[in-house]
């Protein structure tokens, strides 16, 4: 009753009914049970009837059915694998994140293995990029709204910002205080940095990146893991050029992230996404219907001209402009973004950014908004869950563990562990006073790529006995064909 009382006079209202059973539903029913052949309910909780924690607590039955016994199986064998790799709580176990009541949803704490990884990241990409003509900046995690008003996200976005003070309806502060925001993106604050002093298009295309920590009021149902979070670290950047440059640093940024996807190993796991306004007229797009088609348009000229097979995406583009979306799918297929990039016609005018063309007149940039690897956090969930856990030696917080047989060989194996260290090799030493069997599989666990095993014999040649993660032959080589073999494969990317 309480539903039907919410909706609208003219609504119309189902019911389903199944033997003796009525469901007040929009419906399909099937047309009877017997057409289920085989099903299983997978698990149980409590829910608060509509969302809300004042309300009578329900239970909510989850189950599945497929129509062959052989469909069932086949679904929850794919089911546990897919647990088994989920990051949300693969990537816990691991010790890589956690989360914390007190600190809040949404707001994962990486621990030391995530934290490793995520630096070992960032300076991959921030040298790519400089290699690439990026000039690197470091702007403010807030501004005042005003900022935001010229950019338009207090208009059209101010419903995922973190504002800080008390404004109304209109986003105004009722005391006339200065309000403050968390920034959802970096743009605003690049544009101040091209606007400082005058520039000719002999300035053009200029490349700002810049590692950027930034906040998105997400939905507490939204939010997932590493994936969906309130605060996250963007790969932002901005190019800022003339409307000819547009197709080539669009090209430049595209093939920057096929450098970094193939580097991940996940160049094959991406699809592709033309996110347009289309036909939607809705007030969350800048309201300038010539821009957007034109926009649009070369958009996909470009795309095409690159040969990427895409999809295209009615109602969703940024508010500014058409996006190229970078896709990629969870363990559970569900699908996200993983990197993007947009061409904006509106910011040039809007922050009246200007620079001086080669006919002396002054004229109003482009825009091409871009992350290079995405958001780091959700690049590392996706990392978790395609390698469940067992990362590409580069990347890798430990590269090598070495395990001394016996006390005897400890002084041996902390030698070579600072040999390693020294030539750049992330190395670590067990020295624990356990069986050398059990410290064997306890490394194995942890997916280290090479467990070096050292005893008297080893030390006394000074060689190491490694083994390889994934591989069952063991190999003695000297100290010094292992650090070249380890520094070639870390050079090279190398994905085992
Ligand atoms: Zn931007």
């Amino acid at each position: 009753m309480e539903l039907i009382n919410d909706l609208p006079a003219d609504a119309v209202i189902s019911f389903y009914k199944q033997g003796t059973f009525t469901d007040l539903c929009r419906g399909p029913h099937l047309p009877s049970t017997g057409k289920i052949k085989a099903f299983k309910l997978t698990s149980l909780t409590g829910a608060y009837w509509r969302g809300n924690e004042k309300n009578k607590m329900l239970t909510r039955i989850y189950g599945t059915a497929f129509e062959k016994k052989s469909q069932l199986d086949e679904y929850l064998v794919a089911a546990e694998e897919a647990k088994k790799r989920d990051h949300n709580k693969l990537g816990r176990d691991l010790g890589i994140f956690m989360t914390s009541d007190v600190v809040g949803q949404g707001l994962p704490i990486l621990m030391p293995k995530g934290a490793k990884i995520l630096q070992i990241l960032t300076r991959f990409v921030e040298d790519e990029e400089a290699k690439r003509g990026f000039m690197i900046t470091k702007t403010p995690n807030m501004a005042k709204s005003d900022l935001y008003k010229i950019s338009g996200h207090w208009a059209h976005y101010r419903d995922k910002m973190f504002i800080l003070g008390e404004v109304d309806e209109h986003g105004e502060s009722p005391k006339g205080e200065e309000i403050m925001a968390l920034r959802p993106m970096t743009c605003p604050f690049q544009y101040q940095i091209f606007k400082n002093g005058l520039k000719s298009y002999r300035d053009l295309p200029c490349r700002y990146s810049e590692t950027a920590t930034e906040f998105r009021k997400e939905a507490s149902g939204e939010m997932h893991g590493l994936i969906r979070i309130r605060q996250f670290t963007l790969s932002d950047g901005h190019i800022i050029c003339t409307k000819e440059q547009v197709e080539e640093e669009f090209k430049r940024c595209l093939d920057l992230s096929y450098y970094i996807l193939d580097a991940l190993g996940m160049r094959d796991d991406v699809t592709f996404r033309f996110s347009k306004r289309g036909k939607s007229k809705s007030d969350k797009y800048i309201d300038n219907d010539e821009a957007w088609n034109n926009t649009e348009a070369m958009m996909k000229v470009i795309l095409d001209d690159l040969k990427l097979e895409y999809v295209e995406a009615d109602d969703e583009a940024a508010f500014y402009g058409p996006k190229l979306d970078v896709q990629i799918k969870n363990v559970y297929g569900k699908e996200d973004t993983l990197i993007t990039i947009q061409i904006d016609f509106a910011a040039g005018e809007s922050f009246d950014m200007q620079y001086v063309d080669v006919d002396g007149v002054k004229r109003h940039p482009y825009v091409i908004h871009r992350s290079s690897i995405g958001c780091y956090e959700r690049t590392l969930a996706f990392l978790i869950e395609k390698y469940a856990g067992a990362f590409p030696l580069w990347m890798c917080p430990t590269q090598v563990k070495i395990l001394p047989i016996t006390d005897r060989a400890l002084s041996f194996a902390k030698s070579v562990a600072e040999k390693l260290t020294y030539e750049g090799i992330r190395t670590e030493v067990d020295s624990r006073n356990e069986k050398i069997g059990y410290k064997i599989r306890e490394a194995k666990l942890e997916k280290v790529p090479y467990v070096l095993v050292v005893g008297d014999k080893e030390a006394e040649e000074n060689t190491v006995n490694v083994n390889k993660r994934g591989v069952e032959e063991k190999e003695n080589l000297s100290v010094e064909d292992f650090v070249a073999r380890v520094k070639d494969e870390d050079a090279k990317k190398i994905i085992f």
